[in-house]
């Protein structure tokens, strides 16, 4: 196929789920590590596509949502800081932290500009001389070489008043923490494509060999999402654990080495803080002391009280895949995506909002 609309052709995706109908004996429950799939599974209404031996649950892979609480604690203290503009992207200010989001923030006057790539925020800083402009750079190793290209950007630009606090995230130890944690009954893992794209699929082969859990590299179209869970199947009905790539259009083994290199010209893993995973050994991404002009948490006082999240939000087991959102108290009644409790309901990828738009009829 060569057109994304070849992805999207309905009868395709028919004969597809008519596919995993006839061959799916084995129950199996597979996690999909990515918010884009969660949101192309509910918009496109596919779990209902899919026959009763087979079931889809959400893992940790929307960004904004594994933002830890005292992570956004840190912006909205930035946001306070006289002299700073925060610049994120648009569902992240939405978030509430332990003392308000970054939105109240700038309802109550503070500079937080929402911008749609690392670079507007490198523009922003060109156009403010009097501001220090500071990017509040969440995602994964997808959008962590995008951040490396923009500092490489101010750098040349010769730019003083710009940084980046860093709340990058990694996947591969994030994936290892949930395997390591309760047994959440799993046959397999819809993995990321665009995160895949990036690293390759080395990170994956451990979770296939050692623990016999089948990994497919998906695409976002429906067809993409389901000729993956096709193949999930096929290898669950096999007895065969295998890392395949189903999104061969963008995705090679081997990842991209030059977005890679970049990457790690900039930043050096650190233990980070996860919603609802805690904080896990060398999960997260900081910038290297050699580059500290461009980190805002060396440049900026960022201590922050301990971060407090809703009582009532269960954010953290929705994003282990140990609670589906309508067994949250506050799912469509305190927590909506007009009046958000947690990020989940806020973030476009987020597991909350996906059921609230598209499944709340089931
Ligand atoms: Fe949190 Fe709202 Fe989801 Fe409940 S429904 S887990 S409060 S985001």
């Amino acid at each position: 196929m060569k057109h994304v609309d070849e992805y999207r052709d309905p009868a395709l995706a028919q004969e597809l789920a008519a596919r995993i109908r006839r061959l799916s004996r084995t129950p199996a429950r597979f996690m999909e590590l990515c918010g884009t799939h969660t949101m192309a599974l509910a918009r496109h209404g596919l779990h209902a596509m899919l026959p009763p031996t087979v079931s889809m649950v959400s893992g940790p892979g929307c960004p904004v949502c594994v933002t830890a609480t005292e992570e956004i604690d840190r912006a909205v203290k930035l946001a306070r800081t006289p002299g700073v503009v925060v610049a994120t992207f648009g569902d992240l200010v939405r978030v509430p932290g332990s003392r308000g989001s970054l939105a109240a923030q700038r309802a109550g006057g503070a500079a937080v500009e929402v911008v749609y790539s690392p670079l507007d925020a490198v523009s922003l800083a060109a156009k403010r001389p009097e501001a220090q402009v500071v990017f509040l750079g969440i995602g994964f190793e997808t959008t962590a070489p995008t951040v490396a290209a923009a500092i490489l950007t101010a750098e040349q630009q010769g730019l003083k008043n710009f940084s980046v606090l860093s709340a990058h995230k990694l996947l591969p130890p994030a994936l290892g923490a949930l395997l390591s944690g309760p047994d959440l009954g799993l046959g397999g893992f819809l993995c990321p494509g665009h995160v895949t794209t990036v690293i390759g699929t080395a990170c994956y082969e451990p979770v296939a060999r050692e623990r016999g859990l089948p990994c497919v590299v998906a695409g976002f179209e429906p067809v993409d999402v389901l000729a993956s869970i096709l193949m999930l199947v096929k290898q669950v009905e096999e007895g065969r654990s295998e890392v395949e790539i189903q999104y061969q259009r963008a995705v090679s083994p081997q990842g991209n080495p030059a977005a890679v290199a970049l990457m790690d010209r900039f930043f050096e893993p650190v233990d980070a803080p996860w919603r609802g995973l805690g904080v896990i050994a060398a999960s997260g991404l900081a910038l290297r002391p050699e580059h500290a002009k461009w980190d805002a948490a060396r440049r900026f006082d960022l201590e922050v009280p301990p971060a407090q999240d809703h009582p009532g939000c269960r954010c953290g087991e929705v994003l282990r895949g140990m609670l589906t959102p309508p067994e949250c108290k506050l799912f469509a009644t305190a927590c909506t995506p007009s009046s958000p409790v947690g990020p989940c309901m806020v973030s476009s990828e987020g597991t909350c909002a996906a059921w609230y738009r598209y499944r709340r009829e089931e």
